[in-house]
């Protein structure tokens, strides 16, 4: 059975793992370089209890993501040497306000109620587990078992997994088309001609609208910007990811930070700007007091994949031969795995 995947960010490269592990002939087509747009940009936060909204589906499917997280990544390393900067660190969610803090209680109250761990922290508990954040919080929600990787890390793992694993990687290999044959795709045009297969999944992030063929049912997939600031710290003093209301840090554990971020709908725009680096920064700064000292490192943008419908598309599409893994917005890193298990039960299984 030949798969051909379209595009080659973490979604494609994990599906392609995923189908050749099950012994199919698959052949990744990336029109650029595998691992070079969102999935190396992203800050890597394994937020499952951080980005819940409340249980349902999507909660169960990150907290499913989440609990294989540390057994994929192990897997990465041994099958490549290359470590993917995985840390159960912790995410310490603090709040400014009363109304903020409002918010947080009911998330650890409805978080509690399913049987996560998940605490209420007065202010000095919270500064007990952080205690660079700023005297001016409330309270804060301690999220312990979210966790992070490193994503240019781990991309540098998963295309060496893949590629050695046996997936046909072409790299500068543009799709112009899905074929779509009495009602079926049966493969992609290319430049080279066509490529016929016996599935096509289609896992061009932001872009994966723009491909010419796919069904019209499919929710819109369109950019959102996000902007990127790494501090260097000095010796190195945050253990936890701190998230408030306007930024996120991420210390890497030995003294990058990455700040983060904007979210703007501003087409394919790569600029980092002005704007976004001072609400980032200050931001983190108000958060984190001391990271006024670290040293300004290196900014840079990409765009996440929003689908129309709010929710990640994974699994069949509605053309019979066209599995979807696209559409993941904020949490892509985290349901990487998780959506190549879903497509390939999709494909070989059929639900
Ligand atoms: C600033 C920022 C911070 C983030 N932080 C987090 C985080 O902390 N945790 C988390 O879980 N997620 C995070 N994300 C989200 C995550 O990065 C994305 O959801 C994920 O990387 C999407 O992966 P992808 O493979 O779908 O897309 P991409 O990585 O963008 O890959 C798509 C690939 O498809 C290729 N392509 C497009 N069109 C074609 C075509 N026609 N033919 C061939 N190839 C094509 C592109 O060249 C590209 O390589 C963040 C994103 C951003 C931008």
């Amino acid at each position: 059975m030949r798969i051909a995947v379209v595009g080659g960010g973490i979604m494609g490269c994990a599906a392609a793992l995923e189908l050749r592990d099950q012994g199919l002939d698959v052949v990744l087509l990336e029109r650029a370089v595998p691992g070079a747009e969102a999935s190396s940009a992203a800050a890597g936060m394994l937020g499952a209890q951080l980005e819940g909204h409340g249980p349902g589906p999507l909660m169960d499917l990150f907290l499913r993501a989440r609990a294989g997280y540390a057994a994929w990544a192990r897997s990465l390393t041994e099958r490549t040497n290359i470590d993917v900067g995985y840390r159960a660190s912790g995410i310490l969610k603090i709040a400014r306000t009363e109304g903020e803090h409002g918010d947080l209680a009911r998330t650890v109250a409805w978080q509690r109620e399913m049987g996560l761990d998940v605490a209420l922290l007065g202010p000095r508990d919270a500064r007990e587990i952080e205690p660079g954040i700023t005297t001016d919080v409330l309270g804060a929600a301690h999220f312990a078992d979210d966790a992070q990787v490193e994503p240019q890390r781990l991309l540098r793992a998963l295309i060496a997994a893949t590629a050695a694993s046996g997936v046909e990687i072409r790299s500068g290999e543009t799709v112009h088309r899905v074929l779509v044959e009495s009602g079926r795709c049966v493969g992609v045009g290319l430049d080279t001609g066509e490529l016929r297969a016996d599935a096509t999944v289609l896992a061009a992030g932001s872009w994966s609208s723009l491909v010419p063929g796919i069904p019209s049912s499919m929710p819109a997939v369109r950019p959102a910007r996000g902007q990127m600031v790494q501090l260097e710290e000095r010796p190195p003093r945050l253990r936890s990811i701190v998230v408030s209301s306007s930024a996120y840090i991420v210390p890497r554990g030995d003294g990058r930070v990455v700040c983060g971020s904007t979210l703007e709908f501003v087409g394919f725009r790569r600029e980092v700007t002005a704007a976004g680096v001072h609400a980032i920064l200050a931001g983190a700064l108000d958060a984190v007091p001391s990271l006024g000292a670290a040293e300004l490192g290196p900014v840079w943008s990409s765009f996440r994949p929003h689908s129309a419908s709010d929710a990640p598309l994974m699994g069949r599409s509605t053309l019979p031969g066209l599995f979807l893994a696209t559409g993941h917005h904020r949490n892509g890193i985290l349901l990487a795995k998780v959506t190549a298990e879903v497509v390939r039960a999709a494909i070989l299984e059929g639900h």
